[in-house]
């Protein structure tokens, strides 16, 4: 029996984690959370956070996918303290470059009579499984080359398997679900090496761990199965097992497996969708794990708090609304001067030219954003619902425009625009006041004066306040824009 939760120099030791994603797609909601778990708990921990490639699968592995992970772990602000350099930075630990380092051990298994050469074909070992399950016995490696020992020289297309001792429990004292007890955990003699020198899965995991002093292994509750096989590594090369947290999976809103049906799943497409990255990592963080029932958090508190006692033993479910509704949380606190720059490719999306927002320029840039960001819940809402206070062609909800611009409403607006023609200075304050000398002379309220004006001008039934989203805009064109509404008929 092996317990992980005794690894005598984990307790004491500097903690060190590592997240550990293989590069076969984007960086997904699911490992961008794992992720930031091993980071918020090195953060709380002064460890130290590492990230490392697992791509000895080269058929599976590709640059493109490394990149897109990196991308994404900068966005998240997931920075990691070690690894080889790469232009005075520190680029991610690769597996596919430490391929010697497995053979090492490998070797010393070998030579310590703890693994042994396996020259069974794939076609060998497939006819021996079909004949096992035929007769009901054991799928397991059957041990056929354990004889075989540990020459120093491999035989032409050896694997190299583990020779598997001791007892068939293994129990681990796992950081979120409590103890686990493998009953049937003896696994059979598993391939470290493949013929083509290759590392499997458990042991390049196993080695790198070790070598990289991992004292706490976080990730996805899917890896628990992996579990027994790489403690059986460790006890293979009388090391201390570390203590493992199993993450439990995500669910979407139908409590099925998180998948592509339930939105995107690639963290930069929030991005994309006009998400701040601090909104992300709060919701992340959330996404299973709680203190009390705060829901905003600041990157400090995040850390603060962290623990993994307080990850939940069962699966979060990923609410995109929530996520929305935080996001437009963190826009309303954002630095308008962020949010401007932030918001810039939004708005070339949304039909604004690159001249015209250089036209306006950033400080003008920064008031639009700081009176639009109150009740945008992403960029790219908050983009499209201030592009009529651009120039160029704006869009309107015709609906709303025929609903609300009745005759009357036009005239009363028509009026107005000539009375602001005579207004000797164009501000929000003059502005104010003149709609609301007009609205008590009418015997109207400010509100049925202003919003027949709202929509001649933004084409929209909800704006902010209007008087300095009019300043913003200038006098030239306002009056465009409400020339264009009241020339419409309807
Ligand atoms: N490379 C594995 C994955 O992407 C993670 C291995 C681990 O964390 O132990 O799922």
């Amino acid at each position: 029996m092996a317990s992980g939760g005794s690894a005598s120099d984990a307790s004491t030791a500097k903690v060190r984690v590592r997240f550990a994603p293989s590069p076969t797609g984007y960086l997904h909601v699911g490992g961008a959370r794992t992720a930031l778990y091993n980071w918020l708990f090195a953060r709380h921990e002064n460890g130290v956070f590492i990230l490392r490639i697992e791509d000895t699968d080269p058929e599976r592995s590709t640059d493109e996918s490394v990149a897109g992970i990196l991308e994404a772990m900068r966005w998240l602000g997931l920075d990691w303290d070690e690894g080889p350099e790469v232009g005075g930075a520190f680029g991610p630990y690769r597996q596919a470059e430490r391929l010697d380092l497995y053979r090492e051990h490998a070797r010393r298994l070998l030579d310590a009579g703890k693994a042994y050469y396996c020259v069974c074909t794939p076609e060998e070992l497939e006819a021996r499984r079909k004949a096992a399950l035929a007769a009901s016995l054991s799928l397991k490696y059957d041990g056929r080359c354990r004889g075989r020992g540990s020459r120093p020289s491999a035989p032409e297309g050896a694997a190299v398997r583990l020779l598997v001792q001791g007892a068939g429990v293994v129990e681990i004292a796992d950081l979120v679900h409590g103890p686990i007890r493998f009953e049937d955990a003896e696994p059979d003699d598993f391939i470290l090496l493949r013929s083509d020198g290759m590392p499997t899965y458990n042991f390049a995991v196993v080695v790198d761990d070790v070598l990289m002093r991992i004292t706490h292994v976080i990730r996805g509750d899917d890896h628990i199965s992996n579990t027994p096989r790489q403690v059986k590594l460790y006890e293979a090369l009388d090391l201390p097992v570390p203590r493992f947290a199993h993450i439990p999976m995500i669910l979407g809103p139908d409590r099925s497996r998180l998948s592509k049906r339930h939105g995107a799943m690639g963290v930069m497409a929030y991005q994309q969708m006009g998400y701040l990255p601090e909104a992300m990592v709060n919701y992340l963080a959330r996404l299973g794990w709680s203190h009390g029932d705060q829901e905003i958090f600041t990157q400090e508190e995040l850390i603060g708090h962290f623990t993994l006692e307080k990850v939940g033993r069962t699966p979060a479910v990923f609410d995109p609304v929530k996520l929305e509704w935080l996001n437009g949380q963190y826009i309303k606190r954002a630095v308008p001067d962020r949010l401007a720059g932030l918001l810039k490719p939004f708005w070339e999306a949304s039909g604004v030219s690159r001249e015209g927002l250089d036209r306006r320029g950033d400080a003008w840039l920064q008031a639009v954003a700081g009176l639009f960001q109150e009740r945008a819940r992403t960029l790219s809402e908050l983009a499209s619902s201030s592009q009529f206070v651009f120039e160029g062609k704006s869009e309107r909800d015709e609906a709303a425009v025929r609903k609300i611009l009745t005759q009357e409403a036009k005239d009363r607006v028509r009026a107005l625009l000539q009375e602001i023609e005579t207004l000797p200075s164009f501000t929000a304050a003059d502005l104010e006041s003149l709609f609301r000398t007009r609205a008590a002379s009418l015997g109207l309220k400010l509100v049925d004066l202003a919003q027949p004006f709202r929509i001649a001008l933004s084409g929209k039934t909800v704006s902010p306040p209007i008087f300095p989203m009019m300043e913003l805009m200038g006098w030239n064109l306002v009056r465009r824009r409400v020339e264009e509404a009241l020339k419409e008929d309807g």
